[in-house]
Order: C-alpha cells, then sequence, then structure tokens
C-alpha cells in the first residue's frame, strides 16, 4: 500500500521544480518577492502541464508560516495542509462538478465574507473554470470586480477562449505550454534514477513522444512501464506495453509507398491491426514520421546542434536514417502523404470500420502520383463500401488495374460487403433492426460526404440514438440546433433520405430531434490536438509554411 504513483510523489514543491514553464515560474517569483500580487490569475494550458500544481505552490508561497515567500518552507502547518489538500484557507473546486450559480454562491460569494483563519490569504483555486454556467460566472464577476481584501482567485483551464471576456479581463493570465521534449526526458531520466530503474535512452524517448508534452502522462506511462517492465527497462518493452508501432515498422512502410508495393503495403497494415496495435495511435505515429521526413528533407547542412535535433525528437541514429529515407521523396510527395494521413486520421476517429479507411490512404499515397487513376480508384472504393457494389460490379469495368485491385486486394472484404448490400437489400426497412442501422451509418456518413461535403459535418453532429417505428431518430444536443436545421433544409434532407435508401437498400424515414437537457459533449481537447488538422499545422510552423508555400498541390489532393 505504500506505492504512490510517481505523478504524486514526484509532484513538484516550490516553483524551481516545476518543468518547462520558466516564463511563468519566474514572473510569479519576482511577483511574489516585490509583494505585488494580483487578485485573480487565470492559468491556461493543455492538461498535465503544471496549472494546478503551480496554484498550490502559488497559495503555499503566500500562506507560509515564513511569511509571504517566493520559497515556501514545506514543512509548516500551513504548507502541510495545503499540500494534503486539507487547508481551511485553500479552496479547490472543479467547475466541471461544480458548474452552478449555487455552487459559486455557497463556496466563494459567501466564503470571502470571513478573514482568512491561519494565513494571510484565502486562495480559490477553481479548476476548469470553463464550465461554469452563465449565472455562476455573472456571480463571480460581482466578486472579482471588487475583490475583498486578501482573496486570491485563480482560474485554471484548458479552454480559455470559452471563458467570457469580462472575467479574462480583470486575470492576469499564464499561458502554460506543452511541455518541450527534452525537458520531459529530463524529468523523466532524473525520476527513473531516484527509482533506481535502469531505462534505455530509445526508451525514454519513447515515453517522453507519448506524453505529448504533459508531465503528468510522461510519469504515468513510467509507471505503467515499470509496473510490468520491472528495473530494467527496454525500447521493446515500451513498444509493447504501449502498443507502439516501433520506428523500423514505420519505416517499412515509408519503403514500401516509395516502391509502390500496394500487396506488400496491405500486408503489412493488416499484420499491424492484428497484432493489436491502436489504430489512432498508429495512424498518428505515422503523421509524426511523416513528419520527420519532411524535416529531415527541407534541413540544409548536418544536424549537430541540439536545437536542431530536438525538431526530431530522436537519437542520432534515427536522423541519419531519415535524412537517407527523405532521399525516396520530393518534398511535395511527403507534403502530399501528410496531408493524406491527417485527413484520414481525422475520419478514423468517427468511423467504424477504421481498417477500411486506412486501406484507402495507404492505397492514395502508394498510387499518388497517377493522380486521375488514384481518383478513380477511390472513388471507386468509396462506391462500394457505401453500398452501390451490386450495380457496379454488372458494369464492367474498362480499367484493367481497377480490376486488379480489387480482385488482388480487397476480394475478401468485397465478398463481405458484397453479402451484407444483398441482405439489407433483400430486407425492406420494416425488417431492419437497430443493428442495421447502426452497422451502415458510417456508409451513410460517407455517402452524404461524398455527395456534398458541406452536408456532412452537420450530419456527423447528430448521435444516432435510436430505431422505432421504422423510424431512425438522430438526436442533436443543445447548441447543435443550426446543424438540424441544416438537414431539415428540403434539398438536403432529399440528399439525407437518399443517402438512406442507398446504403439499406430501401428508403428508411429519417426524423431529427433536439435533446436541450444535455449540451453537446466538448471534444476533448487531447484527442482533438492529435487529430486536428489545424492544429497539427498550427503547432508546426514548418510544416504550416510548406504547406502555404504548396497550396495548390494539396488542395488537389
Ligand atoms: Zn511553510
Amino acid at each position: 500500500m505504500s506505492y504512490l504513483v510517481m505523478a504524486l510523489k514526484y509532484r513538484p514543491q516550490v516553483f524551481e521544480e516545476i518543468v518547462g514553464q520558466d516564463h511563468i515560474t519566474i514572473t510569479l517569483i519576482n511577483a511574489i518577492k516585490s509583494k505585488r500580487i494580483a487578485h485573480s490569475y487565470l492559468f491556461a494550458g493543455p492538461r498535465g502541464t503544471g496549472k494546478t500544481t503551480t496554484a498550490r505552490i502559488l497559495a503555499k508561497s503566500l500562506n507560509c508560516a515564513k511569511g509571504i515567500t517566493p520559497i515556501p518552507c514545506n514543512i509548516c502547518d500551513s504548507c502541510k495542509e495545503i499540500n494534503l489538500g486539507r487547508s481551511i484557507d485553500v479552496f479547490e473546486m472543479d467547475a466541471a462538478s461544480k458548474s452552478k450559480v449555487d455552487d459559486i454562491r455557497e463556496l466563494i460569494i459567501e466564503g470571502v465574507k470571513y478573514s482568512p483563519v491561519r494565513g494571510k490569504y484565502k486562495i480559490y483555486i477553481i479548476d476548469e473554470v470553463q464550465m461554469l454556467s452563465p449565472s455562476a460566472f455573472d456571480a463571480l464577476l460581482k466578486t472579482i470586480e471588487e475583490p475583498p481584501k486578501n482573496v486570491v482567485f485563480v482560474f485554471a483551464t484548458t479552454e480559455p477562449h470559452e471563458i467570457p471576456p469580462t472575467i479574462l479581463s480583470r486575470c492576469q493570465r499564464f499561458d502554460f505550454r506543452r511541455v518541450p521534449f527534452s525537458d520531459l526526458v529530463m524529468t523523466i531520466e532524473k525520476i527513473a534514477e531516484k527509482e533506481k530503474i535502469k531505462i534505455k535512452e530509445d526508451a525514454v524517448f519513447i515515453l517522453a513522444r507519448k506524453a505529448d508534452g504533459s508531465v503528468r502522462d510522461a510519469l504515468s506511462l513510467l509507471d505503467q512501464v515499470i509496473a510490468y517492465g520491472g528495473k530494467e527497462i527496454e525500447k521493446e518493452v515500451v513498444e509493447k506495453i504501449l502498443g507502439i508501432v516501433d520506428q523500423q515498422t514505420l519505416f517499412e512502410l515509408t519503403d514500401i509507398i516509395a516502391k509502390k508495393d500496394a500487396q506488400k503495403g496491405l500486408a503489412l497494415l493488416s499484420q499491424l491491426i492484428d497484432s493489436g496495435v491502436d489504430i489512432q495511435d498508429f495512424a498518428k505515429g505515422f503523421l509524426d514520421h511523416l513528419r520527420n521526413l519532411l524535416i529531415a528533407k527541407v534541413q540544409k547542412g548536418s544536424l549537430e546542434t541540439q536545437a536542431e535535433q530536438r525538431l526530431f525528437d530522436l537519437s542520432k541514429e534515427y536522423i541519419e536514417k531519415y535524412k537517407k529515407e527523405s532521399e525516396k521523396f520530393s518534398d511535395t510527395d511527403i507534403l502530399r502523404m501528410i496531408n493524406i494521413v491527417a485527413d484520414s486520421a481525422y475520419i478514423l476517429k468517427r468511423t467504424s470500420e477504421p481498417r477500411v479507411h486506412l486501406e484507402i490512404a495507404l492505397m492514395k499515397m502508394i498510387k499518388m502520383e497517377k493522380n486521375v487513376l488514384l481518383e478513380d480508384v477511390i472513388h471507386k472504393l468509396d462506391y462500394l463500401f457505401s453500398g452501390g457494389l451490386k450495380k457496379e460490379s454488372e458494369n464492367k469495368s474498362k480499367d484493367r488495374h481497377i480490376e486488379k485491385l480489387e480482385k488482388d486486394d480487397f476480394s475478401s472484404k468485397k465478398a463481405d460487403l458484397s453479402n451484407l448490400t444483398e441482405e439489407l437489400s433483400q430486407k425492406s426497412s420494416s425488417s431492419l433492426n437497430w443493428d442495421d442501422i447502426k452497422s451502415g451509418w458510417d456508409r451513410v456518413l460517407e455517402w452524404v460526404k461524398k455527395s456534398k461535403v458541406s452536408l456532412w459535418p452537420c450530419l456527423v453532429e447528430g448521435k444516432l440514438a435510436s430505431f422505432e417505428d421504422g423510424f431512425i431518430n438522430l438526436l442533436f444536443y443543445n447548441g447543435r440546433q443550426f446543424h438540424k436545421q441544416q438537414l431539415e433544409k428540403k434539398d438536403n434532407f432529399k440528399l439525407v433520405q437518399k443517402a438512406l435508401e442507398q446504403v439499406y437498400g430501401s428508403p428508411v424515414p429519417i426524423k431529427f430531434t433536439l435533446d436541450t437537457t444535455k449540451n453537446a459533449p466538448s471534444k476533448n481537447p487531447r484527442i482533438k490536438s492529435n487529430f486536428d488538422k489545424e492544429k497539427i499545422i498550427q503547432k508546426d510552423p514548418l510544416i504550416k509554411s510548406l504547406l502555404e508555400n504548396f497550396e495548390g498541390e494539396i488542395t488537389e489532393e
């Protein structure tokens, strides 16, 4: 029972121990030294970057028995209580679970009327503050407009843009950054040493890359590999435990793309999927791999300096490998591949047939240069998978290449789908069941996307809720009224009906209902940041500028 997870055990206790946020900690230390304490702070930034930890250290600095200090003692009663989350002057609340105006009234409006008990300050730390209801924000605003003496608010958020400007304008804002790769590596190594764990550098790199800027994630991943791997940790163990595709395989895949060997490509993909690799993780890993290729391609001269190596987040050996591999492609090729993978990563998140989409993406990359033919193939595949198989196979395709593709690479899937389509078309809508509807839904989405791409996002926002009395019920949550209205427009509605008929083999009535009791789920910022193409591009100024330069090439894909 004495085992304490690393993230807790090594939680920073003073500002200096906070990793990768010097721009914030130095400012706070100086403010504390000169006793210029703001009434309200906003700590914005991705999860796991140290917002709450910093807030607690700030609280200790203000209330330490030594007096206001940039280096809290961590041994006085006040410091100890804050560390344990038990201080009577420091209040932590999570706005995700307490978002109502009554919560704010009870905890804050009433609370600030009384002076701090032990320390000099009352400190309110509100996590995920953007989740407060509008009336809760109003109530809060009144308090922070005329803050009582000796009260300090720290608002932490992963979504600062969702906070009302009236609140924002009254806060001193600090933006927490994703922790740089090299800092994560150093942190993992330091802690492994303290724990007397031998961990290979390659293995540390994998953990740091997977942690994606979050110290907390890095440490819980370390917990995970120690739990399985014991005291000596090799790269292979980490890859296995985390289900990561090793670098070697990624190189193999780009080799195959360079050689345009479709058969081998699909075989490798199938081997990967069968080995239990998470498809979304794989897509992200491959995207990183392509990014490295691109950097290797455009990087002139050697990669000697540390700063240059950091671009890669990789050991030296791999940098050389990337430089060699990149010679097989033009930079336009690599950009196109990045574009294809980023697009399919977006779809992979939403589809129930990720394997098919991954295969399509791979084929796109392999057939890249023959643009016209490629479009045909993709269109044809989409058509096949969207249920038009029967009709299409009656028309003899004149394109030998496409025929070959079907025969060799997709024959098994074709058979599966052929059965399914026939099965569906034999059923009238009344004999369709809920499972039929669910399993065909992705193809409905695909069909709509192909026919009218602007309508697709609206349909995606709907939640397939039920199939009763022959009606499909698509549910829209609060905040998605617009999407619902778009779908109800006459032409759009017709299109959706057509899609349903195509996929399910006969007309299936559909209705759209609005559920105002629930808010549309806010998208998980982490997953989103992994796969949102815009974000990937924003994060990477190099790719951004290249994409801008090659715009013509990219949009054509
Ligand atoms: Zn103290």
